[in-house]
């Protein structure tokens, strides 16, 4: 886990040459910086954490950083600049010059001694694995380095994943192999077992608790796809479930209606784990009034964050398990939530 120290770290962010990294992911930076100075970058490097945690953002920095034509001189001028103290955190983080020959091309997306590897069809097949072994075996066309890229590496299919071990198994020398995934717990343990892991982990859950309130703005912006706000339909879909999930916390109302979109809508779980994370966020719209009998009711950081982990758990389960009774899932985790609200409730009365 890496820890963020936002204030001393705070300054970085208009250092690091108009770039706004997120705050959390700049000892991160730091981290890889100093390995790429000492020479000891792992080859296959894994960035873990939930969806918008930033794991892409870190790939394409070290992307840059690594095929950078200046990186030498970059690593030195960074260190002059880090005798001056109020610079030091930025100037341990290495940047890419941005108009070396390496630097334009990958910006314009046609560099050839990168490979970025795309899902089509929700799936990474085998075929475009094995492609990303031969572009390994081909000496650079440009520089020395060469770096390949699997976002959502979870997505592999089995096969793409025992082809992707045969590379990982046979590193050649400056070739970086670079994933992400949102559930590493669905990679197969010899594709982790061969990277580097760096799980990345945004101020949500125990810290945001601890937050409360005092999160800037940027925190938790991305943390979700956000089909819904870019469809009207299904954005009124959301906000109706939304509406629905806290009156469902509060007041016990709308059981139905949202075991309805849990076990009908695909993106049920997601919406439910992404109100959580919004309702821990910005704490808004309570108390709810119970419209039966008037009773105002609310409930706790401690339960929300309960929920929300009984919400991750089921959503990870419904990830991971390919036979799963989604009624069934669905169901438990209400009775779940039930149980949860009302024993803290019960505790928090006696
Ligand atoms: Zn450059």
């Amino acid at each position: 886990m890496l820890d963020n120290d936002n204030t001393a770290l705070e300054a970085v962010i208009f250092a690091n040459k108009g770039y706004k990294m997120k705050t959390w992911l700049l000892a991160l930076q730091q981290q890889l910086s100093r390995q790429i100075r000492e020479n000891k970058l792992p080859h296959a490097l894994l960035f873990s954490g939930v969806n918008g945690a930033g794991q892409e953002d870190i790939a394409q920095w070290l992307i840059k950083v690594l095929l950078c034509q200046n990186l030498e001189q970059n690593l030195n001028e960074n260190l002059n600049q880090a005798s001056q103290e109020n610079t030091k955190v930025a100037s341990s983080i290495i940047q890419p010059c941005g108009f070396c020959k390496t630097c334009k091309l990958f910006a314009s997306d046609s560099y050839p001694d990168h490979l970025t590897i795309v899902n089509d069809k929700n799936t990474i097949g085998v075929d475009v694995i094995r492609k990303l072994g031969h572009f390994f075996e081909r000496t650079a066309h440009i520089g020395t380095a060469k770096t390949a890229l699997v976002n959502h590496a979870d997505t592999m299919t089995i096969s793409a994943a025992n082809a992707l071990l045969k590379t990982l198994e046979e590193p050649t020398s400056d070739s970086f192999i670079i994933l992400t995934t949102q559930s590493s717990d669905l990679l197969l343990p010899t594709i982790i077992s061969r990277c580097h892991e760096f799980e990345i982990r945004p101020p949500v859950g125990k810290k945001l608790l601890a937050e409360f309130n005092q999160q800037g703005d940027d925190a938790f912006v991305n943390l979700s796809h956000l089909n819904e706000l870019t469809d009207e339909e299904t954005a009124v879909a959301f906000v109706v479930f939304r509406d629905k999930v806290k009156h469902y916390l509060c007041t016990h109302q709308y059981r139905a209606e949202i075991l309805d979109i849990l076990v009908e809508r695909r993106e049920g779980f997601r919406w439910l784990e992404k109100i959580l994370v919004n309702l821990m966020r910005e704490q808004w719209g309570w108390p709810i009034a119970d419209s039966k009998n008037g009773q105002v009711n609310s409930i706790n950081k401690q339960q929300l964050w309960q929920v929300y982990n009984l919400v991750q758990a089921a959503n990870a389960k419904l990830k991971t398990l390919v036979q799963v009774n989604r009624q069934f899932l669905s169901e438990k985790l209400l009775v779940d939530i039930s149980v949860a609200v009302q024993n803290n409730k019960q505790k928090i009365e006696g």
